[in-house]
C-alpha cells in the first residue's frame, strides 16, 4: 500500500467529481440543512468553563520550585486558557491547532488505525501528506510539541510574559487533544444526525456534574517523549469516541423530543439545550468518561509545564516574581485581544455546538456574523475531502 501519496496542493481533480459527490454528499446535505435553519451557538472546546478549570487545577500538580510562581499567576492562567478559542476566527492557521480529524485518514490506514499509524513527527507528516492537507484536518498533537519548544525557550530566557502566555496556550491545546470529538470529522454529530453533541459532551456535562468530580490527579511527572505523550492523549480520546456517539443514539430512542431537550435562559437569551434527565442518563451511561478526560487533561498540562521547566535547566522562578507581570498593563496583549473580536476568518463550522432546532427561524443573535451559515459558505471541508478521496481511489 502506498501511504506516501503526495496530496495535490491547490488543484481540483475534476475526473473524480462523481465519486467525490458520493463521498461528501451526506456531510454536505447535513451542513446545508442545518446551516441556514439551525439555532447556532458558539461553543468551544471543553467549553470556557472546563478550559479555565483545567489550567487552574494543573497548577496544583507542580513541584515546590514551580508552584509559587504559577500560583501567583493562577488567575491569568485560568482566564487566558480560552485565548486560542477566542482568536480562532481572527488569526490565520489558528483553527487546525485544536483538533485532528483522525478518521479521515482511516481511509488510508484502515478503520481506527490512523491514530496509531499517522506519522508521529511533524516533519515526517508533512513529507507524507503536505502541510496543506495536515492543516485541513487538524494538527493538535504536532502543535502541542511545537508549543513545548516555545515554553522551554521562554523558561531559558527568563521571560515571565512569554512563560505565562505559552503555558496558558499550551494548556488549552493539551485539553483539546483529550476530547473525543476533537479527533473526528464528525465533530458535532453532523454526519450521524446528532448535531449539538459537541457542546453537550464538553460544555453541558462538565458544567452540570463538575462538582462531583475528583480532581486529585497527583504530582506532575517528567515526560521522556512529549510528542508521543501528545499522541497517547489523542489515542485515548479517539478510543472513547464510539461511546460518545453510540450512547447518545441509544438514549435518544428512549427519550422523546420534549423530554430530551429543554429551554434555558442564558445571557438573557432563551436557548434550547439538553434536558437535565437526558444529561444525567447520558452522563451515567458514559461511566465517568468526562471526568476521566478532564483528569487526564489536568495531569498532562502539569506534566508538560514541569517537563519544559526541567528541559530548560530548572530556572529559579522565584527570581521572576520580583519583576511582576501585570496583564492589564500589557498593551500588546490587550490590543491583540481587541483584534480577536474581528472574527473574519472562515474555518470549518466547528462551533455549532448546542442542540439545534431545524425549525428555528433565526440564527443565534450573538454568533459573529461571519460564522453564521459558515457551513454553507465555507468550501474548505468538502474541498479537502476530495483530496483524501482521491488518494483512496488511487491506492
Ligand atoms: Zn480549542
Amino acid at each position: 500500500m502506498n501511504r506516501c501519496i503526495p496530496y495535490p496542493k491547490c488543484s481540483l481533480p475534476t475526473t473524480l467529481a462523481n465519486s467525490l459527490f458520493r463521498f461528501t454528499g451526506q456531510a454536505l446535505l447535513s451542513w446545508l440543512l442545518f446551516s441556514g435553519l439551525a439555532y447556532h451557538h458558539p461553543c468551544h472546546a471543553w467549553g470556557f468553563f472546563a478550559h479555565k478549570h483545567i489550567n487552574r487545577l494543573a497548577v496544583f500538580t507542580l513541584p515546590p520550585e514551580m508552584i509559587g510562581f504559577y500560583k501567583h499567576y493562577i488567575i491569568y492562567l485560568a482566564e487566558n486558557a480560552i485565548n486560542p478559542d477566542a482568536r480562532r476566527y481572527a488569526v490565520k492557521d489558528e483553527a487546525p491547532r485544536h483538533f485532528l480529524d483522525a478518521d479521515v485518514y482511516d481511509q488510508i490506514y484502515g478503520k481506527g488505525r490512523a491514530v496509531y499509524e499517522l506519522p508521529r513527527y511533524w516533519k515526517d507528516a508533512v513529507e507524507v501528506f503536505t502541510e496543506d492537507t495536515l492543516m485541513a484536518y487538524g494538527i493538535v498533537p504536532w502543535h502541542i510539541e511545537r508549543m513545548k519548544y516555545r515554553l522551554i525557550n521562554a523558561f531559558e530566557a527568563g521571560d515571565t510574559k512569554a512563560i505565562l502566555r505559552i503555558s496558558a496556550d499550551l494548556g488549552h491545546y493539551i485539553a483539546d487533544a483529550n476530547v473525543p470529538l476533537h479527533t473526528t470529522e464528525n465533530y458535532n454529530g453532523q454526519l450521524s444526525g446528532q448535531i449539538g453533541i459537541h457542546g453537550f459532551w464538553e460544555s453541558r456535562l462538565p458544567e452540570l456534574f463538575f462538582e462531583g468530580y475528583d480532581f486529585f490527579v497527583g504530582k506532575a511527572t517528567y515526560l521522556k517523549n512529549t510528542q508521543l505523550a501528545a499522541w497517547d492523549a489523542v489515542i485515548l480520546a479517539h478510543t472513547a469516541l464510539d461511546s460518545v456517539l453510540s450512547f447518545e443514539k441509544t438514549l435518544t430512542t428512549r427519550f422523546d423530543e420534549s423530554r430530551k431537550f429543554t429551554y434555558e435562559e442564558r445571557n438573557k437569551i432563551t436557548i434550547r439545550t439538553y434536558s437535565r434527565p437526558f444529561s444525567e442518563a447520558y452522563h451515567q451511561m458514559l461511566g465517568g468518561q468526562v471526568e476521566r478526560r478532564l483528569r487526564a487533561s489536568i495531569k498532562m498540562v502539569g506534566d508538560f509545564w514541569y517537563t519544559c521547566w526541567v528541559e530548560a535547566g530548572k530556572p529559579d522562578l522565584n527570581k521572576l516574581l520580583d519583576k511582576e507581570y501585570d496583564e492589564q498593563k500589557d498593551q500588546e496583549l490587550q490590543e491583540e485581544k481587541e483584534q480577536w473580536k474581528n472574527q473574519e476568518i472562515q474555518t470549518r463550522p466547528h462551533e455549532i455546538a448546542l442542540a439545534t432546532d431545524p425549525h428555528h427561524p433565526n440564527p443565534a443573535p450573538y454568533l459573529p456574523k461571519s460564522n453564521r451559515n459558515c457551513c454553507q459558505y465555507n468550501p474548505l471541508p468538502n474541498y479537502y475531502k476530495k483530496f483524501i478521496s482521491t488518494a483512496k481511489n488511487e491506492r
